[in-house]
């Protein structure tokens, strides 16, 4: 069992990042015939118009520099992925782990999950109240255990016994996003690695005012997550219930497979599908995506998608809207 919980605990994001990466990812460029070429790409949710949240992306291009660098050296991508999503979690900075969002019944339930695009395998969790990382939750699913979805309070034990890491509820800054616009804030990740291995994360507090076990599709694979070695790995953010419905991740690599589809127009072609069938903009939202050669796609069809990317050719670059910087 790989010790994922046992490096949580470094003073800075980025040596939790690093720690992290170092502990779980042995160079994975000397088991394969490396490429050159790797990408990264990540989101913190939808943004609402005006509300330029400098905090999000000044932290998402820290952490970029970080994994450009992992990657550089041969990381692996799912463990990039695990690790960019889990210090995301842990920053207080986003809606999943530490400043997960109230459910109508003024308590946290998060969801999670991540796929490794070279075995199709995938772990998650949803509805968990007091795990500190759902991403590695949802990462020991996968690798502890025979099965793909572990959900609610059965569930919650189950990934205690397999080691997910506990705290206690005041560990939550409930409601931290009052101030903002938009309460939205969930987190993904996408990466190709060098070894051309594709993986796909996605966490969330869900949204604001949520019915208690309620579930959003971000730890739903095919809805908001999901990848394939030789297509894309992708991350959705947005009304869950219509991610769901159209299978969005899923939907763009099956207009990638059967329809040729480049992953720009397979990405863009899912998000205008839902934004036409939501009524006042209930099927807005944003994903992003990268395929096998590193092209990324990041279209959203609310006001803005906090995402930012890096790639061997891109130093990281971060925004909220049109402009990345
Ligand atoms: N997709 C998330 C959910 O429905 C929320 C979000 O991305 O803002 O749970």
């Amino acid at each position: 069992m790989k010790k994922i919980n046992a490096v949580t605990v470094a003073s800075t994001l980025a040596m939790a990042f690093s720690t992290t990466l170092a502990a779980v990812s042995p160079a994975t460029a000397e088991t394969c015939d490396a490429q050159e070429t790797f990408g990264v790409i990540i989101h913190g949710g939808t943004a609402k118009a005006g509300n330029v949240p400098e905090a999000r992306l000044s932290f998402m291009r820290e952490i970029l520099t970080d994994a450009r660098a992992d990657l550089k050296r041969g990381a692996e991508a799912l463990d990039v992925v695990e690790a960019l999503v889990a210090t995301m979690e842990d920053s207080g900075l986003f809606n999943a782990g530490k400043a997960a969002i109230n459910n109508a019944g003024g308590f946290v339930e998060t969801d999670a999950s991540i796929m490794d695009g070279k075995t199709m395998k995938a772990g998650s969790v949803a509805s968990l109240k007091l795990v500190r990382n759902p991403i590695r939750a949802a990462r020991l699913v996968m690798d502890e255990t025979r099965h793909v979805m572990m959900v609610g309070d059965r569930g919650e034990a189950a990934v205690n016994d397999l080691g997910a890491e506990k705290v206690t509820a005041d560990y939550f800054v409930n409601n931290a996003h009052h101030d903002e616009p938009e309460k939205h804030g969930t987190v993904g990740a996408a990466v190709l690695d060098r070894c051309g291995n594709l993986a796909a994360g996605t966490s969330t507090g869900g949204y604001d005012a949520k019915i208690p076990g309620r579930v959003g599709d971000s730890p739903v694979i095919g809805a908001g997550t999901y990848a394939k070695n030789g297509i894309m790995a992708a991350s959705a953010t947005g009304h869950g219930e219509f991610f769901i419905r159209f299978t969005a991740t899923r939907a763009i690599a099956a207009r990638m497979e059967y329809g040729n589809a480049s992953v720009t127009d397979a990405a863009q072609a899912t998000i205008d599908e839902m934004a036409a069938a939501g009524e006042d903009g209930a099927g807005r939202g944003g994903l992003i995506a990268i395929d096998t050669e590193g092209n990324f796609a990041m279209p959203f069809s609310s006001d803005g998608m906090v995402r930012g990317i890096a790639s061997n050719t891109q130093a990281p670059v971060a925004g909220a809207f049109d402009e990345m910087e």
